[in-house]
C-alpha cells in the first residue's frame, strides 16, 4: 500500500482516500536534450485542504500557486468539504458528552465535563 502523509498535520492519508495531492517537477527550457527533475508528491487531507483554501494566501510565490490550485480543486467540487466536516463530526462524536446512557458516566466522574 502506499501511504501518503499530509504536508500539514502530518496525518495518515490511505492510498484512494479522499485528499488533495500536488505533483510537482521542474524541467529546462531551450536545452538539448530537456531534463527533467523527480516530480515531487505533496498531499494535504481534506480538513487541512478546505482550511488552506479558506485562509489567507501564503507567502512564496510557489505557495501561492499551490494554494490556488487547492482553491480551485475545493471550490469546484463540495465533496472535499463534506469529508472535512465527517472527520470533524467523527472526532465531535468520540467526546463523552456524545455517549448514550448505557455508557458508565467515567467521564463525569473523572471531571472531565461537569456542569
Ligand atoms: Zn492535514
Amino acid at each position: 500500500m502506499d501511504t501518503s502523509y499530509c504536508l500539514r498535520c502530518n496525518r495518515e492519508i490511505v492510498a484512494g482516500h479522499k485528499s488533495v495531492t500536488v505533483y510537482m517537477f521542474a524541467q529546462t527550457v531551450g536545452v538539448r536534450p530537456r531534463q527533467k527533475s523527480t516530480a515531487q508528491r505533496i498531499c494535504f487531507c481534506p480538513q487541512c485542504s478546505v482550511s488552506l483554501a479558506m485562509g489567507p494566501p501564503p507567502e512564496g510565490a510557489l505557495n501561492i500557486a499551490a494554494w490556488n490550485m487547492i482553491r480551485d480543486l475545493v471550490s469546484s467540487d463540495p465533496t472535499l468539504s463534506q469529508a472535512a466536516w465527517e472527520a470533524m463530526r467523527d472526532i465531535v462524536g468520540l467526546l463523552p458528552s456524545g455517549q448514550t446512557d448505557a455508557a458508565p458516566r467515567q467521564a463525569a466522574a473523572g471531571g472531565y465535563f461537569e456542569f
